[in-house]
C-alpha cells in the first residue's frame, strides 16, 4: 500500500458491551472517494464515529497519514485533518451561516486573518452561503444546510473528510449540486472523501472505491466499474447468500 491517508487494521467497536463494528481492516488512498455501502443497522455510522475519536477503539488499529490515532481523541484528530459531518447534526440552527463557518475555524485558533481568508474561499466555493451568510441557519433549505456543513468542515481544510449520508432528505436537484461539491473537494482540494451511503446508485455514480458492510463486517470491496457490483451489493442487501468476497485493500 502507497500513499494511504486511512488505514484500519482488524477495528473494533460499539458502544459499552455492545460490540457493532468487528475485526474491520482496509485502506483508503490520497484524493479518492471511498463509500461504504450497507442496509440499516450495518454499522456504517458507527465506524465513521470510531475514525472520529467519538467512540472508542475497542481493539484493533487506525492510523491516519501513517500515524496511529488510538489513543487520540476527536479534537486531536479534528487537527490532525479529520473532518466529520454527522448526519442530522448538521448546522448549529440558531446561528447565523457565518456563525457557523467561525465556530469549524475555532477548533483550529487560527487568527484574524487566516479566519477571514478561510471564509472568502468558502463563500467562493458556495457563493449561496455568501448571499445568506447573516441568515440564521435554521432558515436554510436542506441543501444549503448540507453545503453550510461541510463548508464548516472545510474551514479547517481536512485531508480526509468523513461524511455520513449526505444527500439523506434532500430533493433529487438538490442531490446533484452536493454531489458536485464533493468532486470538487475532491478534484481542487485532493480532499480524500470516506463517505456513508445507502443507495447503490447514488454510491456508484461518486465513488472510486465502494466498501459494502453487513452486520458490522467488511463484506465486500469493489470498483462501481465491476460488472457484477449491483447483483453483489443487493445479495448483501438482501442477505442472499455469501459470493466469493475480495479481500481488503486499499483504494
Ligand atoms: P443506518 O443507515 O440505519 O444509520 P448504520 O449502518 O449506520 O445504519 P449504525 O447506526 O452504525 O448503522 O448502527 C449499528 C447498530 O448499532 C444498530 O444495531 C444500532 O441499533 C446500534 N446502535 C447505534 N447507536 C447506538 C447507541 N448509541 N447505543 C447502542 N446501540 C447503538
Amino acid at each position: 500500500m502507497t500513499d494511504a491517508v486511512l488505514e484500519l487494521e482488524h477495528v473494533s467497536s460499539g458502544y459499552g458491551d455492545l460490540t457493532v463494528v468487528r475485526d474491520v481492516s482496509f485502506a483508503v488512498e490520497s484524493g479518492s472517494i471511498t463509500v461504504l455501502l450497507g442496509r440499516n443497522g450495518a454499522g456504517k455510522t458507527t465506524l465513521l464515529k470510531t475514525l472520529a475519536g467519538l467512540l472508542p477503539i475497542a481493539s484493533g488499529d487506525v492510523r491516519i497519514s501513517g500515524a496511529s490515532v488510538r489513543k487520540q481523541p476527536a479534537y486531536q484528530r479534528t487537527k490532525r485533518g479529520v473532518g466529520f459531518v454527522q448526519e442530522n447534526k448538521r448546522v448549529f440552527k440558531r446561528r447565523s451561516v457565518e456563525e457557523n463557518l467561525r465556530m469549524g475555524a475555532y477548533a483550529h485558533r487560527l487568527g484574524h486573518k487566516e479566519v477571514a481568508a478561510r471564509l472568502e474561499g468558502a463563500y467562493e466555493r458556495f457563493p449561496v452561503l455568501l448571499m445568506k451568510r447573516r441568515d440564521v441557519a435554521g432558515h436554510l433549505s436542506g441543501g444549503q444546510q448540507q453545503m453550510l456543513a461541510i463548508a464548516q468542515a472545510l474551514i479547517g481544510r481536512p485531508h480526509l473528510l468523513l461524511l455520513d449520508e449526505p444527500f439523506s432528505g434532500l430533493a433529487p436537484s438538490i442531490v446533484h449540486d452536493v454531489m458536485e461539491s464533493i468532486r470538487r473537494i475532491k478534484a481542487e482540494d485532493g480532499c480524500t472523501v470516506l463517505m456513508v451511503e445507502q443507495s447503490v446508485d447514488l454510491a456508484l455514480s461518486i465513488a472510486d472505491r465502494v466498501l459494502v458492510m453487513d452486520i458490522g463486517e467488511l463484506a465486500h470491496v469493489g470498483l462501481p466499474t465491476d460488472s457484477d457490483i449491483r447483483d453483489v451489493v443487493e445479495d448483501i442487501y438482501f442477505g442472499r447468500g455469501v459470493r466469493p468476497k475480495e479481500a481488503p485493500s486499499s483504494v
